[in-house]
């Protein structure tokens, strides 16, 4: 490389922000260069489902970095402008606007976009997703005037949004073909808490059904239709079933792409100069010994920074633990690990699960895999630590709650 190499990212949200950031607090003074197809500064999506939505959160909070950083710290951060094409061979990416921008590094952090739903009716008014600012203020702007909300998918976000829409005084129903909620993520133990939850703040659920049809008067939405023929009333419908990787500019330039962009533990593509992190990447997990793609907030804002690291040759590994959270109502809750269905033999609680006021830890062989803490707080390094150990514990202990999780 060159005394003073270019680094360009592409994507300018969380993981891109903050793998600029540490480019510079790592002391590299070479051109950086930040890419975005949004309009907006880099910013935070959990607020989007959550205290912006709701109002609470001024618009300010959710931005990664205050607007003067990237001039401040060199970093040519480029609004608006989308990469249409990665030139290997030439090192150069080239933009919608024919604009081309040379790269000795590159970094792709294009994040993932929801998952469209194409029945009948799916272009209608009032039929929405929520991925980007301008989302969570038309979703906001929708659910101020009350009505009735049809939710597609019981996942994190359509349970976020519920969440919501019943504060604003929505009635709510959630249409989701599985059994339960969060079955991918929690399983059926722990998703079943919070399908009781909303039961509890007033949610109507449909499991076992799709929305196989949304109708409308006028190019508006007013009812959905599900899988088995019921008709529901319906003046929003929000789709939530789920997002997938961005990965077109990598998969167009030849990089192996298999649910996400495939990348080493030092979150290098098949390309020795292309890197990739956060939503989009298939990461090896040196941790759980796998490659993982997840769609965590704390994977960008920790894969960013160590993308950058690799970018700049320091020996880097991704043994991150993989982290979650989530606000609803007024639970509160942070998951370790990943407690999906088929990784964990069994399930230990601390505290009273019907309290929402519990640690729920999922084992396998005695080992824990995964902890969540629901509306306990300051304990979720301590859970991080005992799935990084690996350690084998006694259930009986690891109940008792006068025992630190230090002293299993
Ligand atoms: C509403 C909402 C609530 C969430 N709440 C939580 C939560 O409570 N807890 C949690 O752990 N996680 C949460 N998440 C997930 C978390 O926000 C994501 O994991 C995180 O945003 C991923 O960051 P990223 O930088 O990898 O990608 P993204 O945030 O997806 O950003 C990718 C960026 O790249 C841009 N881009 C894509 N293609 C191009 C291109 N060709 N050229 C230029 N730019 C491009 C996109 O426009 C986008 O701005 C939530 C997500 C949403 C949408």
């Amino acid at each position: 490389m060159p005394a003073e190499p270019a680094f360009v990212i592409v994507g300018a949200s969380l993981a891109g922000a903050k793998a600029a950031e540490t480019l510079r607090e790592e002391g590299f003074d070479g051109a950086v260069v930040l890419i975005g197809t949004e309009d907006q500064y880099p910013y935070e999506r959990p607020p989007l489902s959550k205290g912006y939505l709701l109002g609470k959160d001024a618009r300010e909070s959710v931005f990664v970095l205050d607007d003067g950083w990237y001039a401040e710290h060199g970093v040519d951060l480029r609004r608006g402008a989308t990469v249409t094409s990665i030139d290997r061979a030439d090192r150069r990416v080239s933009l919608a606007d024919g604009e081309s921008v040379p790269y000795d590094r590159l970094l792709i952090t294009t994040g993932a976009s929801p998952r469209r739903l194409s029945v009948p009716g799916a272009d209608l008014d009032g039929v929405l997703y929520l991925r980007t600012l301008a989302d969570s203020e038309r979703l906001g702007a929708a659910l101020r005037g009350g009505g009735s909300v049809v939710i597609a998918g019981g996942g994190w976000i359509g349970l976020e949004t519920a969440a919501a829409a019943r504060e604003y005084g929505c009635e709510v129903t959630i249409v989701e073909p599985e059994p339960g909620v969060l079955r991918g993520s929690l399983g059926p133990e722990l998703g079943e808490v919070f399908a009781d939850l909303h039961r509890s703040h007033g949610v109507t659920f449909r499991f076992g059904e799709g929305l196989s049809e949304l109708t409308g008067s006028g190019g508006a939405v007013t009812g959905a239709v599900t899988s088995s023929g019921a008709e529901l009333d319906a003046s929003i419908a929000i789709i939530a079933v789920g997002v997938t990787p961005n990965v077109g500019l990598a998969a167009d330039a030849g990089l192996d792409v298999d649910n996400g962009i495939v990348v080493s533990e030092a979150l290098r593509t098949s390309d020795p100069d292309i890197f990739a992190a956060g939503d989009v990447a298939n990461a090896f997990n040196t941790l759980l010994g796998r490659r993982i793609r997840v769609e965590h907030w704390g994977n960008a804002l920790a894969g960013g920074p160590l993308a950058a690291r690799s970018m700049l040759g320091q020996d880097v590994t991704y043994d991150w633990v993989p982290y979650f959270f989530s606000d609803q109502y007024d639970l509160g809750m942070e998951v370790a690990g990943l407690p999906d269905p088929g990784s964990y033999d069994e399930v230990v609680y601390r505290g009273d699960k019907d309290s929402l006021e519990f640690i729920s830890f999922w084992l396998s062989d005695r080992a824990v895999v995964a902890g969540m803490n629901v509306n306990v707080w300051d304990v979720n390094d301590g859970i991080q630590a005992l799935i990084r150990s690996g350690v084998t514990v006694d259930p009986d202990r690891l109940a008792d709650p006068d025992i630190p999780l230090t002293d299993l």
